[in-house]
């Protein structure tokens, strides 16, 4: 177990919290601030607790450039509307200065300040010693609450526990908690749903999670990789060569560890990759040469749904078809509805997936949306994170 904001007396501390602010912005207005409400129960908690906070996350790709259209001033002013309370912003191209420095000094316990985006500062993303020192120079304790970038050691994700210990916020709890619980030490059966574009982005993840689940169910994108080496026609679907011999691996290790495996029986394919392409179901074995496969057919829908059924634990990373376009979206839908009517624990991990639940209007019906799109997937391959490696155990 990782310590948390909870085992920390913060009377006379100041929390270094690295928030995940990176939200989207049309000039200086937030079109999206769902990420700034996520932060709010951690930051809350600290205020309430006598914490002085500095807060700090990145916001897009300066590229170590003072870059205004990057600011985090925005952020700033969001946040003072959603706390009730002013938020102070020092801007500053350098990140830290001595106004900054003096700034973080004269907080009082309950004050919030914001530092300007750490990616200002090429050594950001260096995890450069020198610039994690002057980070951690700015308080007590380092609060890691970002999960979405602590897959990178950055000097703000993990330079920074070099210097000062380093405890959890409430979000990257709960990541641990629901992401963990579910790989590690699931109810079973244990069932995963992979899906998605890349057969090679996903491997490792499928090979991890072979070891884990008893049914593996794949669909999407990635399935015509499978399908080509079991020496099926694919006509233009999606194929990844270079996880063509990998594919066949995994079909080999599955039967030799007893999962469950399966791949769809009947696609829709299409004469293009548009909405209103002319479009028809077919057996796997019996793919047109001149159509692609963009969504699971109907049989397999039925397979898939019902082997989800007997689960307890559902872990889904991957859309099933072109979920983007209506047409192809329906297999994805149906396998979202599955998991939302379940009394299985489920889990979504992966950026797309987690946009499909969410444009189908299901997100609150699933037990964990992961806010890491990479950060889930390498968590899934059993990659240890530096950004999670640094937070102290109890
Ligand atoms: P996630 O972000 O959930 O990990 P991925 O990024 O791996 O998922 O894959 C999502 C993408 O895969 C989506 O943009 C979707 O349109 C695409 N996709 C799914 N099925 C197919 C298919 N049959 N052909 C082409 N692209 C597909
Ligand atoms: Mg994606």
């Amino acid at each position: 177990m990782k310590k948390t904001i909870k085992d920390v007396n913060w009377t006379g501390k100041t929390a270094v919290m690295r928030c995940d602010f990176n939200v989207p912005l049309d000039g200086d207005k937030i079109t999206d601030d769902t990420r700034i409400i996520a932060s709010l129960p951690s930051i809350e908690y600290l205020i309430e607790n006598g914490a002085a906070i500095v807060l700090m996350s990145h916001l897009g790709r300066p590229k170590g450039e003072a870059k205004p259209e990057f600011s985090l001033a925005p952020v700033a002013k969001r946040l003072s509307e959603c706390l009730g309370k002013e938020v102070k912003f020092v801007a500053c191209d350098e990140v830290v200065n001595d106004e900054v420095r003096s700034a973080a000094k004269a907080l009082k316990g309950g004050e919030v300040m914001l530092i300007e985006n750490v990616r200002y500062r090429a050594e950001e993303e260096k995890n450069d010693s020198a610039f994690s020192k002057e980070l951690s120079e700015l308080g007590d304790i380092f609060v890691q609450d970002a999960f979405g970038t602590s897959h990178r050691a950055h000097a703000s994700t993990t330079g920074i526990a070099d210097y000062i210990p380093a405890v959890s916020g409430f979000l990257i709890e709960k990541e641990l908690k629901f992401l963990g619980e579910a790989v590690n030490n699931p109810k079973r059966p244990f069932a995963a749903v992979m899906g998605g574009a890349k057969v090679k982005d996903k491997i490792p993840v499928i090979t991890n999670l072979l070891d884990k689940v008893d049914i593996l169910i794949i669909g999407g994108g990635m399935a015509y990789t499978f399908f080509k080496s079991q020496g099926y026609s694919i006509g233009n679907s999606l194929l990844d060569e270079e996880g063509l011999e990998l594919a066949g691996d995994i079909l080999k290790l599955a039967e030799e560890k007893g999962v469950k495996f399966m791949l769809p029986v009947d696609v829709v394919a299409a004469d293009e990759f548009a909405n209103d392409s002319p479009h028809d179901v077919y057996p796997v074995d019996s793919i047109p040469d001149n159509r692609m496969g963009l969504d699971i057919g109907p049989k397999t829908i039925e397979l898939f749904t019902e082997a989800l059924k007997s689960a307890k634990t559902i872990v889904w990373n991957g859309p099933m078809g072109v979920f983007e376009m209506d047409t192809f979206a329906v297999g994805t839908k149906a396998i979202a509805e599955c998991l939302a009517e379940c009394d299985a624990t489920t889990v979504i991990g992966g950026g797309d997936s987690a946009a499909a639940v969410t444009k189908f209007g299901l997100a609150d019906k699933m037990t964990h949306i992961s806010t890491g799109g990479g950060a889930s997937l390498e968590f899934l391959e059993g990659i240890e994170l530096p950004g999670i490696s640094v937070i102290e155990d109890k």
